[in-house]
């Protein structure tokens, strides 16, 4: 049986389990998008490491599923080009970004800092945006990553991703935070 790990939101109401088939990769992003998305939350006591990083899971959406509370999630967006941020409404969770649009199979799990048993951080990256200097690493291994996921999901025929449905429109609609930037 293929490895898995559980993952919560802070209150618990909204549930969802990440397979490692195929293999993930385990990073750390700098990005200041990344830290206004989480920020936005109000999480960046729990996910945002000392330097602003957040830790993310990237796999293909179909190895996602939501065990409760899937009807929890909601959308955001940064700007109207911005990339699709999740969250869970319970309790403002950060949760996945995605593409805004299920064609190319890419999830990007959101995990509280520090989170046990996703091994060691495999790259980090945007770093220029990092609070205190860290070493960037790793940049190329993760869109290889995304490639190898990528392909072997259209070969394999696994796409589905729990963020859209058949139409391929986000379950919800998203809330865009600022149309200027
Ligand atoms: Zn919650
Ligand atoms: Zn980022």
């Amino acid at each position: 049986m293929t490895e898995t790990r559980k993952l919560q939101c802070k209150c618990g109401e909204t549930q969802w389990k990440v397979e490692f088939t195929p293999r993930p990769t385990h990073l750390a992003c700098y990005c200041s998008d990344c830290q206004a998305y989480v920020n936005h939350l109000g999480q960046g006591d729990g996910y945002l490491n000392a330097a602003g990083g957040t830790e993310l899971l990237q796999t293909v959406p179909s190895a996602l599923r939501f065990i409760r509370g899937a009807e929890n999630l909601r959308l955001l967006r940064l700007t109207s080009k911005g990339l699709f941020r999740w969250y869970s409404g319970c309790c403002n969770t950060p949760v996945a970004n995605t593409l805004k649009s299920p064609g190319f199979p890419f999830v990007g799990l959101v995990l509280p800092s520090g989170a046990e048993g996703f091994g060691p951080l495999e790259a980090e990256v945007m770093t220029k945006s990092a609070k205190v200097p860290v070493k960037e690493h790793g940049f190329n291994a993760t869109g290889f990553g995304i490639l190898r996921r990528g392909l072997m999901a259209k070969l394999t025929g696994r796409g589905r991703s729990p963020f859209f449905d058949d139409a391929g429109k986000p379950i919800v609609a998203p809330m865009i935070v600022s149309e200027g930037r």
